[in-house]
């Protein structure tokens, strides 16, 4: 009898250790927390941590993946929806796989060439494209084993950047690209063939439909009849989603209403259901079992898609099931994960787009600051969010979420563009008498129960990396400065920095392998800002060498990238015309079709600065944007949205703001 207990017990020691040396979900579990329970790395012996190995992602921009370890391999992703698999021990590379996304596909993603990582079960892998493809790969070898095209209409500007999640026999993927015209939806493909099972669009086709599936004639109604319907309404599932297994509850998070702007999207009004929301699906059917809209007729790129987490949490001294998260739009939402009733929201940042949530209602009461239907107006949180994708981690044993964001705003204006807000000059008017933050970035704990702060450290760029909590007592991350932090989880203590010289956005994880546990990061910036290095010494001063860096305990000294030359002063550039409705049209266009690569208003970007532009890249110029001479760069042809006289109007403006931006330094 005893020898049998202890035969299970053994068992059980087993899985359970092989279950805590793995990371291998993206969220490390179903209700992605992001915690692991190894502590041999631990406030006592943190001082020691040093590089364990380092692998090339030969990739110049941003990296978001979260690396997938199982059973000593590592399986993660690099720009353009390339895989690597690596021996988590050593770093060698043990195959990789590209998918060829063609590179004219560029153009059509709002935030970099990037990637969120892999899915792994059974053996398989399973990924996404920039292209909307879903792919299975055998982990064995890296061949493929299907295929499939995941897009309605690949005329429309779709994209894939985010991780696929597994659901008991099922992969579930969504899209990107409600900047972009789209209209959002998610689906489940079986996981041994690709065959799919369900599909939930997020936002219906137009009034009359089709109506896919019954929630849409719901939604219909919350949208106006004169809707401009060829928008795509927006709606991307993109990035975040959990599952509780006990209540087969499948959690989605939406994007953001396409165009923006509610009054041009939907002229009459409406709630816009689902916008900017979280819903629960029935994982076998893709029903709809509850929603939570967090912002009603969203007009400010206020996205649901952040990370979401799981938990069982002692609310006045009930245990309550709850999902958290952290939304673009500022507060921090505790919903109740079976019916999707709205505990707690509490800002975490300051908003002047909604003074609170309203409990009884659930909705935001707004202030009327961000109603920019006759005027520009100064919006916070901006449009890139307080917070972001970057995920989150929990610590059951501190109660706390970690995060990192920013504080910051953003002008939204009614201006002719549809897609992107034009900034404003007359920002100290639009400022008024409110008192607005500094910006900063920041890392915060947060305490979901009371809805506080517990402690923050402040950072000096506003776009850092996400959070991984242990058992250890710690909290690690990376900035975009490139330093790795360890934190004391309890209260903030800086316990460890290491200088990698390449800024981190992703997501460090954890597991051991022989004895020893790592924590691993990919390092490489970009993503939604990489437009701008404003604040990133980093940047300025190292190549950005996009690779996987590995820790562990006694590690060695972490190489820092090859050292960049300064760039100088900006070039003097001939003024092509000095016609101020030319130079105006092509700031306007410039903005529209350039700047969210190449930078706006005079920012210093990560991609090529076309204030210094030499002149032999001047007398390509009109080659380059019309005829997709460097297609093979990620620069595709923009031949169908301008013409050689927008074209010329572009060129004279980005000489032109050379000029300014050279006097005014
Ligand atoms: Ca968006």
């Amino acid at each position: 009898m005893r020898i049998a207990i202890l035969g299970l017990l053994s068992v059980w020691l087993t899985l359970d250790s092989s279950q805590a040396s793995d990371w291998s979900t993206h969220g490390a579990g179903d209700f992605e927390q992001r915690y692991s329970t190894l502590t041999n790395i631990q406030r006592k012996t943190i001082a020691s941590l040093g590089l364990a190995w380092e692998q090339s992602a030969h990739s110049h921009r941003g990296l978001e993946a979260t690396p997938i370890v199982v059973d000593g391999i590592m399986y993660t992703t690099s720009t353009w929806s390339r895989v690597m698999a690596l021996n988590a021990v050593t770093g060698q590379v043990l195959w990789t796989y590209d998918p060829d996304v063609p590179k004219f596909w560029a153009k059509r993603l709002c935030c970099d060439v990037v990637n969120r990582g892999v899915a792994v079960s059974d053996g398989n892998v399973f990924f996404g494209t920039l292209d909307g493809r879903l792919i299975s790969l055998d982990a064995k070898t890296g061949k493929p084993r299907w295929e499939i095209d995941t897009l309605i209409d690949r005329d429309m500007w779709y994209s894939i950047t985010g991780a696929p999640r597994v659901i008991k026999d099922l992969v579930i993927i969504g899209n990107g690209g409600a900047e972009m015209g789209v209209r959002g939806y998610v689906t489940a493909y079986e996981k041994q063939t690709g065959k799919q099972r369900w599909r939930f669009f997020t936002v219906p086709a137009s009034p009359d439909g089709p109506f896919e599936h019954p929630e849409l004639k719901d939604a219909v109604h919350t949208w106006s009849k004169n809707d401009v319907w060829t928008g795509g309404g927006g709606g991307t599932v993109w990035d975040s989603m959990a599952y509780d297994p006990q209540l087969n509850l499948l959690y989605v998070g939406t994007g953001n209403g396409s165009p923006w702007a509610r009054h041009q999207r939907s002229p009459d009004g409406g709630d816009n259901l689902y916008l900017a929301s979280i819903l629960a699906l029935d994982p076998d059917t893709g029903r709809l079992v509850w929603h939570y809209q967090t912002v009603p007729g969203d007009s400010w790129d206020y996205t649901a898609t952040q990370h979401m987490i799981l938990a069982d949490l002692s609310i006045n001294g009930v245990i309550r099931k709850v999902l958290m998260q952290a939304p673009k739009n500022g507060f921090f939402y505790v919903l109740d994960r079976a019916t999707g009733e709205l505990i707690s929201a509490e800002s975490y940042v300051f908003t002047n787009w909604a003074s609170h949530i309203d409990l009884e209602s659930g909705r935001p009461v707004e202030t009327g600051l961000a109603d920019y239907r006759l005027e520009d107006r100064l919006v916070f949180p901006a449009a890139s969010g307080a917070h972001n994708w970057q995920p989150m981690a929990f610590s059951p044993e501190t109660g706390l979420v970690y995060f990192t964001g920013r504080e910051s705003g953003w002008v939204h204006s009614n201006a002719d563009d549809k897609w992107f807000a034009l900034g404003a000059e007359n920002i100290d008017e639009l400022i008024g008498e409110q008192k607005i933050p500094e910006e900063i970035g920041f890392l915060k704990a947060w305490n979901p129960v009371t809805q506080q702060l517990k402690w923050e450290k402040v950072l000096p760029n506003v776009w850092n990396g996400g959070v991984l909590a242990t058992a250890g007592g710690l909290i690690f991350f990376g900035t975009a400065t490139g330093k790795f932090l360890a934190l004391d989880a309890a209260d903030g203590a800086e316990l460890l920095r290491l200088d990698v010289g390449t800024g981190i956005i992703a997501p460090p994880i954890t597991y051991s392998a022989n004895g020893v546990q790592y924590v691993a990061v990919m390092a490489g910036w970009g993503g939604p800002a990489f437009n701008t290095l404003a604040g990133n010494e980093a940047l300025l001063e190292y190549e950005n060498a996009g690779r996987i860096l590995a820790f562990k305990l006694k590690g060695a000294d972490v190489p820092l990238p090859e050292k960049i030359a300064p760039r100088g002063s900006i070039p003097e550039q001939a003024e092509l015309t000095s016609d101020e409705d030319i130079l105006e049209e092509g700031r306007i266009l410039y903005v529209r079709f350039c700047g969210s690569c190449h930078g706006v208003y005079g920012s210093e970007p990560m991609l090529p600065d076309l204030r210094r532009m030499l002149p032999h890249t001047h007398e390509l110029f009109d080659s380059i944007v019309l005829d997709g001479l460097y297609e093979s760069r990620g620069m595709a042809s923009f031949a169908e949205e301008l013409d050689e006289k927008e074209v010329f109007s572009i060129h004279a403006y980005i000489n032109h703001l050379a000029n300014t931006t050279r006097k005014a330094n």
